[in-house]
C-alpha cells in the first residue's frame, strides 16, 4: 500500500494554518513547525497581565474566504469562531479638521460625507456600483495561480485593462468620484493594509474600501488571534501536528529537490514542503544563495518592499466608552508623512495613527473595569536612516502626543501593561525582512505571475503560501493562497482537487 504522502508547513501564520486544514482534510499528513511559542504569526495574540491584544491584523474583512474554506473541511466559521459586524466601521479624523463616521449604512454615509462635500455624496453609489463590478471581473484572477507569463496572456487582459487602469493609482482613480481630499482619504487609506501609499498603489485596490461597505469590517470576539487559534485548535482536531517553540534553521536538499528540514530540535523528511515564514527572509536565511535563480540575495535587496509599523500595546485601567472601536487619524500633511514613509524615509512629527479601542466591542479582552487600547503609526521599513535603539523612546513620547487629537487623554496615568515593537523588532523578533510587515509591495512589478509564485519556481517539491506570495498580504488573500497552493500541491501529489473548486454559495450583501 502506497504511505500517506506528508507534508511540512514552515509557519504557523495564517496562510499555513489554511494550507493545513485544507491539506489534513485532503487525507495529508501535516507537521506545522513555528518558532514563536503560540500559533497565528502577525496574526496571534499577546496576552499579559489579564489583558489581550492583536499582535497584527484588528480589521477581520471579506470573512467569504475563510467561510469557504471552512465549509470545504465541513465546518462552519460562524459557529466556530463568533464575530461581528462593526456600525460604524471606523471614525476618520483629518488632522486639517473635521471628522467623518464611516458606516455601512451607505445613506447615513452619504449623509456623512454631505457634510463637507455634498458633490462627493452624490457619487457614492456610482464608487461602489463600478467597484462591485470591478471586484467580480477581477475576482477569478486572485483564485488563481500564476504560474508563468503565459497564465497572465491567457487571460483576456484587454478586456479587463479599462476596469484596472494600470496606469492610475488608488487616489487618482477615485479623483473620478470625489473631489474632498477628505472623501478620497476614506475610501484610500486601505492601501495602507498593504503597506503602501494611495498615491503609489495601484487603481485596482480602490476594492478594498468597496469590501469594507459591501461585506463589512468584522472584529471576531478574542480578537483576529482568535481565528488563528480556532484554525489551529481544529487542525489538531483533524491529526495535524503543530510543534510550537521549534524554528526551522535550514532546508534540506538533493540537488534543487528539497527533502525535509533541520530544526532546532531535530530533523524531519516529506514529501513536499510548503514555507508560510516570511518570505525574503525565509529565503535568504534557509535556502542556499546558489540554489534560488530568480530570487537571489542581490535580487531580494533589489524589491520594494512595503512600509513597517510601529505599535503600542496598552492595557489601562479605566474605559474609554466614548472612543469607537477604529479611529485613524490621518496626518495634516497626508503626502509629506506617506513620502517621509516610502521615500525620505524619517519620522514625521504629525504622524498619522491609528486606536483601536476593542474593548467597546469586545468585554473578553481585559479584566473587569480595565481595557485595551492598540496603537499603531506606519513608519519606514527597516533601514540605516533609523536607529530605533536611540528614536524609540522619542517616538514612543511623540505618538503620544498624538493621541488627544482623537479625544484620547489621560493615557499613560493608567497604564498597567505596556509592549511597543518597533520596526527592529519587527527584523529582529519576528523574523520579517526589513521589518517590512506587510511583506514585498505590491506594485505591478511584484505581482501575478511576478510575484513568487505559490509552486514556487526556483526549487522542486516547495511551495508558499501567505503574503509573499500570490495573490498578496491581508488575510482574505492570504487564507485564498492557501486554497491555490493546495490545489498545486495536492495536483503534484495526484490527489483529487475537484472539492476545492466547489461552487461558492452566493450571499447577498448584508
Ligand atoms: C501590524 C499589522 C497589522 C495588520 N493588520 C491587518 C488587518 O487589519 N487586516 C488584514 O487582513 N491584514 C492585516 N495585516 C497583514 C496580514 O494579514 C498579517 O500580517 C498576516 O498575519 C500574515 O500572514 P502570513 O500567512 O503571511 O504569515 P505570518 O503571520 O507572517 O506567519 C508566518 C509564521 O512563520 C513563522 N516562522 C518564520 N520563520 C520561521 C522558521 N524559520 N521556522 C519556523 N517558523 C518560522 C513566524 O514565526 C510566523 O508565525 C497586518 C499585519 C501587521 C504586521
Amino acid at each position: 500500500m502506497k504511505d500517506t504522502p506528508s507534508v511540512i508547513i514552515i509557519g504557523a501564520g495564517p496562510g499555513g494554518l489554511a494550507a493545513a486544514l485544507l491539506l489534513a482534510h485532503a487525507g495529508v499528513k501535516v507537521r506545522i513547525i513555528e518558532r514563536l511559542p503560540r500559533p497565528g504569526g502577525r496574526c496571534s495574540a499577546i496576552e499579559e497581565q489579564g489583558f489581550r491584544f492583536d499582535l497584527g491584523p484588528t480589521f477581520f474583512l471579506y470573512p467569504l474566504v475563510l467561510e469557504r474554506i471552512f465549509r470545504l473541511i465541513g465546518r462552519n466559521l460562524a459557529s466556530d469562531i463568533p464575530m461581528v459586524r462593526l456600525d460604524p466601521q471606523y471614525r476618520l479624523k483629518f488632522g486639517e479638521g473635521g471628522d467623518l463616521r464611516c458606516t455601512p449604512d451607505m445613506r447615513q454615509m452619504a449623509a456623512e460625507i454631505a457634510k463637507y462635500a455634498p458633490a462627493d455624496a452624490a457619487n457614492l453609489s456610482k464608487y461602489l456600483a463600478e467597484n462591485r463590478h470591478k471586484m467580480a471581473s477581477f475576482k477569478p484572477v486572485l483564485e488563481q495561480a500564476f504560474l508563468s507569463w503565459k497564465d497572465l496572456a491567457s487571460w483576456d487582459l484587454m478586456k479587463l485593462l479599462p476596469i484596472l487602469r494600470p496606469w492610475r493609482s488608488v487616489d487618482s482613480d477615485l479623483r473620478r468620484f470625489f473631489a474632498d481630499q477628505r472623501t478620497r482619504l476614506a475610501f484610500s487609506f486601505q492601501a495602507k493594509y498593504l503597506g503602501m501609499s494611495p498615491f503609489n498603489c495601484p487603481s485596482l485596490f480602490t476594492i478594498l474600501s468597496f469590501l469594507e461597505y459591501e461585506w463589512g469590517v468584522h472584529h471576531p470576539i478574542g480578537g483576529c488571534s482568535a481565528v488563528s487559534e480556532g484554525m489551529a485548535r481544529i487542525a489538531e482536531e483533524m491529526g495535524v501536528t503543530i510543534s510550537l517553540g521549534e524554528e526551522v534553521t535550514a532546508l534540506q536538499f538533493d540537488g534543487r529537490r528539497a527533502m525535509g528540514v533541520k530544526t532546532t530540535h531535530g530533523e524531519y523528511q516529506a514529501d513536499k514542503i510548503v514555507i508560510n515564514a516570511d518570505f525574503a527572509r525565509a529565503m535568504s536565511r534557509l535556502v542556499p544563495d546558489h540554489l534560488r535563480r530568480r530570487w537571489t540575495n542581490r535580487k531580494l535587496a533589489k524589491k520594494k518592499y512595503s512600509c513597517s509599523t510601529f505599535m503600542m500595546y496598552l492595557g489601562i485601567e479605566g474605559l474609554y466608552d466614548q472612543l469607537d472601536h477604529h479611529t485613524i487619524y490621518t496626518s495634516n500633511d497626508y503626502t509629506g508623512n506617506l513620502a517621509d514613509i516610502e521615500g525620505r524615509q524619517r519620522l514625521t512629527e504629525d504622524t498619522s495613527f491609528y486606536v483601536q479601542n476593542a474593548g467597546v466591542t469586545d468585554k473578553t479582552l481585559a479584566p473587569a473595569g480595565h481595557s485595551t487600547l492598540y496603537v499603531l503609526a506606519p513608519v519606514a521599513h527597516q533601514s540605516e536612516a533609523i536607529n530605533w535603539k536611540t528614536e524609540k523612546a522619542r517616538f514612543r513620547q511623540q505618538v503620544f502626543n498624538q493621541l488627544p487629537k482623537i479625544g484620547l487623554t489621560d493615557v499613560e496615568r493608567r497604564i498597567r501593561f505596556e509592549k511597543v515593537i518597533t520596526p527592529a523588532d519587527w527584523e529582529g523578533n519576528y523574523e520579517v525582512f526589513n521589518g517590512a510587515t506587510f511583506n514585498l509591495a505590491h506594485n505591478l512589478t511584484q505581482m501575478l505571475h511576478l510575484r513568487p509564485r505559490n509552486r514556487f519556481e526556483d526549487l522542486e517539491s516547495v511551495y508558499l503560501v501567505g503574503g509573499g506570495t500570490h495573490p498578496g498580504s491581508g488575510l482574505p488573500v492570504i487564507y485564498e493562497s492557501a486554497r491555490i497552493t493546495s490545489r498545486l500541491l495536492l495536483k503534484d501529489l495526484g490527489m483529487n482537487t475537484g472539492w476545492l473548486d466547489e461552487a461558492e454559495i452566493p450571499r447577498p450583501a448584508v
